[in-house]
């Protein structure tokens, strides 16, 4: 038996757009705590969060070089593949004997690509907290690590028809794991957060835990990779033990992590009747679809006073064909009267819209009217890109207009050719956040923010913005 130091690290981005940002959002390295979660003494493991360090390599050299694992374990996106073997490269340099492996959403949906073994010994697909107890199993043993749907070995025969299997069938274990949250710093994590109408609020930025209450998606929006690595299949935890988490926090603001929190009302009615019951004051951010709140208007009622301040919803577009396109199941109605019905209950709305590639000057002047309509509200864009490893993918690589679509998988990036000239496309796209920009809840609330928090929103808000404005000139760059 042996006991096994274990290394988990969150990969930093190489994008200046999404640099920029995370000054408005960082997240706590969530699926990295929850696969600790999953590790029992004597193994000790940590976490390396990169994407809070300003030299992320240095970093990343300095712990491996006074932590020496036995293995290290990197997640990611897709657009943070090329930077994970970069960072495996320097793992192999400088601790040969370390086990390296490759797991999170991109491992998952694109595997064959992963097949890099001077890089990576092992990629994993799935989740992530039952592998890993398989590794340790194993590696603690001596035994070999056994070969699965789950745990491929980069070159061996049978990789490439494991590979090619759908995404194995979800976490075989349960989503009851608890996340360890005491390995990181978690006053470096915060979200914004624009307060109620008048109100003078301490900050714009403040500290978040993340909470899992779900995991998967009934939905098939086309733009997805959700359903594809879920199987469609929508997971959820123990009413109770939700509670409990939440009110153990210290936190007062909750994330809701989950890739849709409302699918069920029930459930969720109940999670609010208890954390009212038992007086649980938070406050909560999460993400809904226009249609469930428009189904149960009475449960985000019950939300408001249970503390739900922000939601964030993927109106798309307020044009019925385009939602068709996006196979939203969504209409342009749905998407007003949920607007109207969070507004009146004065929650504060992150509304999303999709930028088609396809789009003209007009397609991006009705968007403008969608951000009129929809104020105050924060708004996104992305751009349509079909998700790596899904069918759509495949089909459509053939029009690919860079050698490495995954890198460009980023939401912000478009892969597919655009109809208007590159540059002209992203000019309009920066307007939009420009028009955006002029809409958000604490300008038109009156809202009074701190200086200094007004200055670094606004700092970021223009770099940001100047990066969109340039973001053509990214496919001839190298960023990692
Ligand atoms: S509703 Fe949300 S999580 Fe579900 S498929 Fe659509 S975009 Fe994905």
């Amino acid at each position: 038996m042996r006991d096994l130091k274990i290394l988990l690290v969150r990969p930093h981005v190489c994008m200046p757009t999404s640099r920029w940002l995370q000054t408005m959002l960082l997240l706590e390295p969530y699926a990295q705590e929850l696969i600790a979660g999953g590790v029992t003494a004597p193994h000790d493991v940590k976490i390396c969060d990169l994407a809070v360090e300003k030299r992320p390599l240095r970093a990343f050299r300095r712990v491996l070089g006074e932590y020496s694992p036995d293995f290290v374990g990197f997640g990611g996106f897709s657009g943070q593949f090329n930077v994970n073997c970069d960072l495996a490269g320097l793992v192999k340099d400088m601790l040969p004997g370390c086990v390296t492996c490759l797991g999170g959403i991109h491992a998952s949906s694109m595997p064959s690509g992963c097949n890099l073994p001077g890089l990576f010994d092992l990629v994993v697909r799935g989740d992530g907290v039952s592998a890993l107890k398989t590794i340790v199993a194993a590696m603690e043993s001596g035994d070999d690590i056994p070969e699965s749907k789950w745990i491929l070995h980069p070159a061996s025969v049978s990789f490439d028809t494991l590979a090619k299997m759908p995404p194995p069938p979800l976490h075989p274990d349960g989503i009851n794991t608890l996340p360890r949250r005491d390995l990181v710093d978690q006053s470096r994590y915060f979200c914004i957060c624009y307060g109620s109408p008048g109100e003078r609020i301490k900050t714009l930025f403040p500290r978040i835990a993340c909470v899992r209450t779900s995991v998967g998606c009934p939905n098939r929006c086309s733009f997805c990779v959700v359903h594809f690595l879920a199987n469609g299949k929508y997971l959820q935890r123990d009413v109770e033990d939700v509670v409990d988490e939440i009110a153990s926090l210290p936190q007062e603001y909750i994330y809701f992590v989950d890739d849709e929190t409302f699918i069920n009302a029930r459930r969720m009615t109940r999670i609010a009747e208890l954390l009212i019951a038992r007086g649980v004051k938070k406050k909560y951010l999460s993400w809904a679809r226009s249609d469930t709140v428009c189904s149960h208007p009475e449960l985000f009622e019950l939300w408001r006073r249970a503390g739900l301040e922000f939601v964030y919803i993927g109106f798309e577009s307020l044009e019925e064909q385009n939602l068709k396109d996006y196979n939203k199941d969504a209409t342009p109605d749905q998407n007003r009267r949920a607007r109207k019905i969070l507004r009146d209950l004065d929650i504060n709305i992150h509304a999303a819209f999709m930028v088609n590639p396809d789009f003209e000057e007009k397609d991006f002047i009705a968007i403008r009217r969608g951000i009129e309509e929809m104020a105050p509200a924060e708004y996104a864009f992305t751009v349509f890109s079909p998700p790596p490893g899904t069918k759509a993918f495949h089909d459509a690589s053939k029009k690919f207009i860079c050698d490495d679509p995954c890198l460009y998988y980023d939401c912000l990036h478009t892969i597919l050719p655009t109809r208007l000239p590159l540059k002209k496309f992203y000019r309009y796209f920066a307007l939009l956040y420009a028009f955006g920009a002029a809409k958000i809840p604490p300008r038109i609330n009156k809202v009074r923010v701190p200086l200094k928090d007004l200055l670094k929103f606004l700092a970021g808000g223009v770099r940001f913005g100047w990066h969109i404005h340039r973001l053509y000139r990214d496919y001839e760059r190298k960023y990692w």
